[in-house]
């Protein structure tokens, strides 16, 4: 077995274990490997393992990787900071985006979204814990906002993406999550499906207050392959 395989089934068995532990199927739980400065061959080991979604951030190098994985039938979802040039190519190549956190850019995202295409899967980012540095909207503008892009044709809003600041016990995760959570429930928008938060050091806190998408890196894959981050 590859490295990535035991990886794989590792991760797969802690998801099942958080579930179980929340009294919620295992199937309510879709793991996303994110894959950013991971080469091509890792991603291979990771779809032979049966992972299927993988998550990039940066959008130089998940085209490049969609050009030479073109063979495997592999669903993108992008995660990373959005600068408006970088929306067409975004709307072209990817099934998700999660980062969506102003109207300016889900508009554009609907605007080139090709029409022989589904629409656009989108989750709106909420910066939960306030960290100037992060990228998201606040909690705030989140019920506008949201209601904005459910309007937008060629999107389609699935929920709210967070990256909370990094906490190491699992119940101030668990406030922090709790609060997303509480916060989509409040969203003016019918038919929300998915809250994509978890990552490596907190999935279990993510999955025990609703988590549906986790999305996993380092616990995949081990360290990231250059410092770009
Ligand atoms: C890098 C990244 C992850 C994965 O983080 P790990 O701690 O390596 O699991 C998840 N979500 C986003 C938005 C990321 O940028």
């Amino acid at each position: 077995m590859s490295m990535i395989a035991e990886k794989t089934a590792q991760v797969l068995g802690e998801i099942a274990q958080a579930c179980a532990r929340a009294g919620r199927p295992t199937e309510a739980v879709t793991l996303l490997a994110v894959s950013k400065t991971q080469p091509v061959q890792a991603i291979r080991e990771a779809h032979a393992a049966g992972l299927t979604r993988f998550g990039e951030n940066y959008l130089q190098e998940a085209l490049e990787k969609m050009s030479a994985l073109q063979d495997l039938p592999l669903e993108w979802h992008f995660i990373g900071p959005i600068q408006s040039n970088k929306t067409r190519d975004i709307a072209q190549h990817f099934h998700w985006v999660h980062s969506v956190d102003r109207l300016k850019i889900a508009t554009r995202l609907s605007e080139q979204r090709p029409d022989q295409l589904p629409p656009l899967n989108v989750c709106l980012q909420v910066n939960i814990s306030g960290e100037a540095s992060k990228s998201g909207c606040t909690p705030e503008e989140a019920p506008a906002l949201a209601q904005a892009i459910a309007k937008l044709p060629r999107l389609r809003l699935r929920g709210l993406m967070a990256i909370p600041e990094p906490e190491q016990d699992l119940r101030a995760q668990r406030a922090i999550f709790a609060q997303v959570r509480e916060l989509q429930q409040r969203l003016p928008v019918d038919g929300l499906d998915t809250l994509s938060m978890g990552m490596s050091s907190d999935l279990e806190a993510a999955i025990a207050e609703g988590a549906t998408l986790v999305r996993i890196g380092t616990a995949l894959f081990g360290a990231r392959q250059n410092t770009k981050e």
